[in-house]
């Protein structure tokens, strides 16, 4: 038995058995030459090509560095490294895809960005070998992360990341379904730092994102992060009521300068007046959604704080 590992390699692992024995061989060597003692836990979510096999043998071979945990159907990226999370034991966690576009190489400059003190740790991908229509997506998804956590970061679609194990912890004690592990993570950073990393196009197998999965992927990782699509309700039938009345008055001053033939004799009221309750209707649902909203917070049950020490307590806790 080796001694409890400093570090925990988490590899997500979905149909890639073209890619695993290169990503097994590489990711150990890269843990070794870290000089630390350290764990891979590959998640198998299940796939449906050999990459189970290959797996549970290379654990045979390598118990307690290799641990394979096999779901029993396809969850999800995030939801499989969440299942890995939680039998992690190392102090500093590093995440990684199975496809070896993010190289195995990194890891040891993720950890020693760990070691020196952050509790998470981004990595930008410089050059990125996606589609230029991925590249665009992400883009967009990254402004929009900033304005709304307040958090810089450049790449949040990277998934070689590094954790501390109080980070990986608290996310653990958030209960909802749909995660998305970077923003979640940065939610409880008090120091977050980036680092470049090299970025490869995949070699083998597919990308295991189709559109929908990623369109998917994007509402989890909007309303992972905020409920102002709810407030936008309010502020689009305040909008709407708002230019309703406006209208309203400025027919009602051409009416007195014009007469009443003006406005094809009431129709153009009738239009302000509906827009008024259009614009009321939304509100009402903008209303609605700050309720909604709030009991979708309650609901996630996120812990509302993490203690990072407490001093002038004497006796031991357990
Ligand atoms: N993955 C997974 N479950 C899924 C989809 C993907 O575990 O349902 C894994 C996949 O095996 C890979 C990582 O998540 O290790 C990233 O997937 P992929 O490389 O297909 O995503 P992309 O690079 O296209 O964003
Ligand atoms: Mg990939």
């Amino acid at each position: 038995m080796q001694s409890a590992p400093i570090l925990s390699v988490v590899v997500p692992v979905y149909n890639e058995e073209q890619n695993l024995n290169q990503l097994i061989t590489r990711t150990l060597n890269a843990c070794k030459s870290t000089g630390n003692p350290f764990e891979i836990i590959f998640i198998d979510d299940g796939s449906t090509d050999k990459s189970h096999q290959i797996l549970t043998e290379a654990s045979t071979n390598n118990p307690n560095c290799i641990i394979t945990i096999i779901l029993n159907r396809n969850y999800g990226q995030h939801v499989a490294i969440m299942a890995a999370f939680a039998e992690s034991k190392g102090q500093f966690i590093v995440t990684l895809d199975a496809d070896l576009q993010n190289p195995p190489e990194e890891i040891p400059r993720v950890l020693k960005q760990l070691q020196e003190g952050a509790d998470v740790v981004g990595t930008i991908r410089t050059p990125r070998h996606d589609p230029l229509f991925r590249k665009v997506c992400s883009y967009l998804t990254n402004k929009m992360v900033q304005r709304t956590t307040g958090v810089m970061m450049h790449d949040y679609g990277c998934m070689l990341r590094g954790y501390r194990h109080e980070i990986v912890e608290a996310m653990l004690k958030c209960h909802e379904r749909s995660t998305f592990i970077p923003i979640l993570a940065n939610s409880f950073a008090r120091h977050a730092t980036e680092i470049e990393v090299q970025h490869s196009a995949r070699t083998a197998g597919d990308s295991k994102y189709s559109t929908w999965k990623l369109i998917n992927l994007q509402f989890d990782l909007i309303t992972s992060m905020t409920t102002f699509p709810l407030r936008l309700l309010t502020i689009i039938g305040g909008i709407v009521a708002a230019l309703g009345m406006g209208f309203g008055i400025f027919l009602f001053v051409m009416r007195l300068v014009h007469g009443s033939e003006w406005a094809v004799s009431g129709v153009f009221t009738l239009f302000a007046i509906l827009f008024i309750f259009i614009g009321a209707q939304f509100v009402g649902m903008g209303l609605l959604g700050e309720y909604i909203g709030r009991i979708f917070l309650d609901v996630r049950a996120r812990p509302r704080y993490l203690v990072r020490q407490i001093v002038g307590r004497t006796e031991e806790m357990t």
